[in-house]
């Protein structure tokens, strides 16, 4: 089991999109862990966004994601991180495939919806930066045993 950070973006929430993008990964048989609506602080987006520090696009990205509120989704599941990048579709609105989050909701590239981590240790650090202890939350479902078969012993 891995667990993601989803971060919808400001123009998701802004745009009244957060219900049909959270609905996907639903549909998808992904579990919610962790979810709040919030405003990030221009520390938390230079310590979530370290790594594209010296991008051109920096500057922009943090008064993007610092211009209005947030909600950030902890989004559990069997390769839950690579299945939600595939569901989110390709960085760029604009070359983004249709039936992907980006390729069905937007056209900017910058203004582009949604955050995943893009692997297993920026999703650890990741939703250690923006959920504290508690706030994510392993609960059983009920639905788990008609989402994955565990008839051969582990869940597929
Ligand atoms: N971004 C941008 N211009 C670019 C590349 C990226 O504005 O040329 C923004 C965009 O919002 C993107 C974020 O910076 O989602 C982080 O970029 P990254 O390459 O990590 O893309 P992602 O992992 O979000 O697909
Ligand atoms: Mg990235």
């Amino acid at each position: 089991m891995e667990t993601t950070l989803i971060i919808l973006k400001p123009d998701a929430v802004q745009r009244g999109l957060c219900g049909r993008i959270i609905t996907r990964f639903e549909e998808k048989g992904l579990q919610i862990v962790g979810m709040k609506l919030m405003q990030i602080s221009q520390d938390l987006a230079a310590t979530h966004y370290k790594d594209h520090a010296s991008k051109p696009f920096y500057p922009g990205l943090v008064r993007f994601m610092t211009s209005s509120p947030v909600v950030v989704m902890a989004v559990r599941g069997i390769g839950a991180i690579t299945i939600c990048r595939n569901m989110m579709g390709a960085t760029f609105g604009s070359k983004a495939n249709p039936g992907t989050i980006r390729g069905d909701f937007g056209v900017s590239n910058s203004f582009n919806l949604i955050h995943g981590s893009d692997g297993p240790e920026a999703a650890a650090r990741e939703l250690g930066i923006f959920f504290k202890a508690g706030e994510v939350i392993e609960f059983p479902r009920a639905s788990e045993a008609w989402i994955y078969d565990a008839s051969g012993g582990k869940p597929e």
